[in-house]
């Protein structure tokens, strides 16, 4: 056994999976640690202005089709809880945030009409959408909600790890987690070594190393972005081909980001967009990241089979921060009270 006290739990990953996590936990009066591979916080949010958006990305019909009626409508219902609570939460943290709302156009004619489908279906439900026909967009409709929140996601990372209870360690790459003889567990980080109650993976797109059962069940997807600078023509976020590409304005600068399971022609697709909407613009930078997504698109919450006291939360995807706060509680309630998750659950219930 250690001699030194263990930690009540170490959370793998300063993105802001686990940045919420830990501030929930360490609020609670846990003492957290944070270990972070890479020198900074922030995780694939780095540098990125955030979008979170009200429902799902993809139209309210085709929702419906993939998960049926009920769930549909609940998780719109938690995206809209969810931004509530981030708004609350940013406020409190002092970080400007701005509700820009956003557009979502329709592909083609078809998709029109299922726009307008989607559109009465939301309005029933009491959402604030409203059907928009302008031709600044093609023969299509779009449809435009009001809530959806612009933040700097690094900036609130930054302070919610700003916490007594919570030490953050960069360029610290976990390597191994293992269970000791006294019920605690050995975490073996670069160059560290420390020991731990709990541990929570939240870091992303390498989880799968740490449980191998996990890829069938996380599918990285490989997401593009462009930046561009800000001409200021377009000044609403839009979300483009069904929510696989979504254009970003924000300050001196407008993020185009395409991603898509299959690869097919995303790149493709995202220079014909970004011809389209920015054809003057500068373009500043160009890179890849990787994100997790899980079939029907949920965050995923739990427990690892066969290791008890090992959680983790993943498959925020690229819509990741429509979700995570609820998806940060309820892990939380599951290390804390050992309260099961319900529609993020990892196994079926
Ligand atoms: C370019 C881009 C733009 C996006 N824009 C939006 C947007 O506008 N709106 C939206 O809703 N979503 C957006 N997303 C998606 C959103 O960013 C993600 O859903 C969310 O950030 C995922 O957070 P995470 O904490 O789960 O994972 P990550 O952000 O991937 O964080 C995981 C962290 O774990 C660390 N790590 C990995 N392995 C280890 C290890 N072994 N030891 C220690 N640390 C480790 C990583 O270095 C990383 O910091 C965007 C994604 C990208 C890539």
């Amino acid at each position: 056994m250690s001699a030194i006290e263990p930690y009540d739990v170490t959370v793998v990953g300063a993105g802001l999976a686990g940045a919420l996590v830990a501030s929930t936990l360490a609020e609670e009066g846990l003492k957290v640690v944070v270990l972070e591979a890479t020198e900074s916080l922030g995780g694939t949010v780095k540098h990125q202005p955030g979008l979170a958006l009200l429902g799902t990305p993809e139209p309210f019909t085709q929702a419906v089709e993939r998960r049926g009626d009920q769930v549909a409508h609940t998780l719109w219902e938690l995206t809209s809880e969810n931004l509530v609570r981030l708004e609350i939460l940013l406020e409190r943290c002092g970080i400007a945030s701005e509700k820009v709302g956003s557009l979502r156009l329709a592909v083609d004619a078809s998709q029109s009409a299922e726009f307008r489908e989607s559109a009465a279906q939301l309005k029933q439900y009491g959402y604030d959408v409203t059907l928009e026909d302008d031709s600044r967009y093609g023969d299509q409709v779009a449809i435009s909600t009001s809530d959806d929140l612009l933040f700097t996601p690094q900036a609130l990372i930054n302070k919610l790890l700003e916490h007594e209870n919570i030490i953050v360690e960069c360029d610290a790459e976990v390597e191994g987690v293992k269970r000791q003889l006294d019920g605690s567990i050995a975490v073996s980080a670069h160059r560290r070594y420390l020991w731990t109650r709990k541990v929570i993976f939240a870091n992303g797109v390498h989880a799968i190393r740490f449980d191998p059962g996990l890829a069938e069940i996380l599918h990285p997807v490989c997401v593009h972005t462009i930046v561009f600078e800000n001409t200021g023509t377009l000044t609403r976020p839009l979300v483009l081909d069904n929510g696989h590409i979504f254009f970003v304005p924000h300050a001196q600068s407008i993020c185009l980001t395409g991603w898509d399971s299959t690869e097919t022609d995303i790149l493709w697709r995202l220079s014909a967009v970004a011809n389209q909407l920015c054809p003057n613009a500068a373009v500043r930078e160009r890179f890849t990241s990787w994100v997790t997504i899980r079939d029907g698109a949920m965050p995923v919450v739990g427990e690892l089979p066969g290791q008890p006291d090992v959680y983790i939360i993943n498959g925020l995807g690229p819509f990741g921060l429509n979700l995570a706060l609820v998806a940060a509680d309820e892990l939380a309630e599951l290390v804390l009270y050992d309260r099961q998750p319900t529609l993020f659950a990892l196994v079926e219930p």
